[in-house]
């Protein structure tokens, strides 16, 4: 089968390879010049600005660890000062507890909010097969108190999100499944049960490289190096505008192929679709990215009270604009100049998408007036820059598997497959392991 892939991220990079590895003669088109979407690192001054993705986990079997191996690209592992997580919430900074101990001593909750969370295994659980938004589960099972200060900031540091508005089973399908199986505590504790029985019958756990970790000099990296494994197979600046069903599979802009990919946004998607395929069009239009901006901030080390710790998250109701900052050269000291810091501040999103309406300037301005409120950094910056996206995160809102199902059913008729963030997970990990469901996709048609 000869398959069209429209859109080179790393949502139809990864698609393609894994076609083309299943003996399929795939090949992406993508409308810019650069494959990779919105993974694009630049280094300006020694400052290294990730446009999108900077980090994954390196649990998955089939994530971008291992795919990193594959391709002979060199990653490195966050730092051991990244691991504390800050939320401001009431004013302040707050650590995030990572055991009962933390838990027990932090000021994130008050008593009664502790007592509530602690209570979560007596609470009910959510119907079969029903959805609801994560901020309903966290209130519902852990009381409003752990909602507000741990649930949500989570959810704004995955999708940019306001809580109330994303899916509990597509967001975060591990939790949903906890939820119906009893509650999370006890899950939690079950597994950790299970594994302790593991090692004591001698059984070793398969090796994961836990952590987080990147390519080493950004995740560009990794975006060039799929596209190199494609060879020709990648047709830079290629912007598709028209896909029709033929009696055999389908012409984009009027080139025959057996089937395709869409592996860009589903809004963009939508659009190519939209008098040929109307069925489909309309069920993609019902998938939404949110529009994101960036402000880099670098500061001479003096400038910046040592903290440690990945970044901090900022809780909903607090009088700072920015949803969230990493400590960039904290979690990746190459990617400051020797002496400076680099601070990563994310705006818009699904929770504030009017920040993304502001100028350039503006945003470094609302960036430092937020930083020395969190941070008291009052010095102006050696480095100050922009990047926006338009379409930068998905937003999986309640109902988005229904959402998904009908698309993929839709396009399936018209031989399309649906690849990419915004679908089955946006992460880079997802979009790897998201690979091998497009083949199967693509198989079913033969
Ligand atoms: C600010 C930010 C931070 C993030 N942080 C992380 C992180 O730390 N870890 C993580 O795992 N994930 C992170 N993500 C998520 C991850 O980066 C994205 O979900 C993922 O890269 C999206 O890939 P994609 O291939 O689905 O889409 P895209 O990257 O959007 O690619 C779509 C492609 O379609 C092409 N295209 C568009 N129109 C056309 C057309 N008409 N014809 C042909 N081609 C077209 C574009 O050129 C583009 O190459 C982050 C995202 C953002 C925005």
């Amino acid at each position: 089968m000869r398959i069209a892939v429209i859109g080179g991220g790393i949502g139809g990079l990864t698609a393609a390879r894994a076609l083309v590895a299943a003996g399929i003669d795939a090949h992406v088109l993508d409308a810019s010049e650069r494959p990779g979407g919105v993974v694009v690192t630049t280094n300006v001054g020694g400052f290294v600005r990730e446009h999108a993705a900077s980090s994954f986990l390196g649990g998955p079997p089939h994530g971008a660890l291992a795919l990193c191996n594959e391709l002979g690209v060199a990653v490195d592992k966050a730092s051991p000062r990244a691991k504390r997580r800050w939320i401001f919430i009431d004013g302040k900074l707050r650590a995030v507890p990572t055991n009962p101990i933390e838990l027990a001593r932090s000021d994130l909750l008050t008593w009664r909010g502790k007592l509530d969370l602690v209570r979560e295994p007596l609470r009910a659980r959510r119907g079969l097969g029903e959805d609801e938004s994560v901020h309903a589960f966290a209130a519902r099972r852990f009381g409003a108190e752990a909602a507000r200060a741990l649930f949500a900031p989570f959810v704004t540091g995955v999708f940019a999100a306001d809580a109330h508005a994303i899916s509990l089973e597509a967001g975060f399908p591990r939790l949903a499944a906890l939820d119906e199986q009893g509650g999370v505590l006890v899950g939690f504790a079950k597994q950790a049960v299970a594994g302790l029985l593991a090692r004591a019958r001698g059984e070793t756990e398969p090796k994961t490289a836990r952590g987080l970790w990147a390519p080493r000099g950004g995740l560009g990296t990794l975006a060039s190096a799929l596209a190199t494994s494609l060879g020709d197979r990648v047709r830079s600046g290629v912007r598709v505008r028209e896909i029709v069903r033929t009696v055999t599979g389908v012409a984009v802009d009027g080139e025959r192929w057996d089937g395709a990919v869409l592996a860009l946004p589903a809004e963009l998607a939508s659009a190519m679709v939209v008098d040929s395929m109307p069925e489909v069009a309309t069920r993609l239009r019902t998938i939404y990215r949110a529009p994101v901006a960036i402000a880099y901030l670098g500061f001479p080390e003096r400038a910046v009270r040592s903290r440690d710790g990945f970044g901090f998250l900022v809780a909903h109701g607090e009088d700072l604009r920015v949803l969230g900052v990493v400590f960039e050269s904290v979690v990746w000291p190459d990617r400051a100049p020797s002496g400076q810091v680099l601070l990563r501040c994310i705006f818009g999103g699904g929770r504030d998408p009017e920040a993304c309406d502001l100028s350039e300037p503006q945003l470094v301005e609302v960036a430092r007036r937020d930083l020395s409120i969190a941070l008291g950094i009052t010095e102006t910056p050696t480095h100050a820059s922009v990047v926006k996206w338009d379409r930068g995160i998905a937003q999986y809102q309640v109902g988005h598997r229904d959402h998904v199902r009908a698309a993929v059913v839709a396009a399936r008729a018209q031989r399309i497959a649906l690849a990419g963030a915004d679908y089955r997970g946006a992460s880079i990990n997802e979009l790897c392991a998201d690979a091998s469901v497009i083949v199967d996709e693509v198989r079913s048609w033969a």
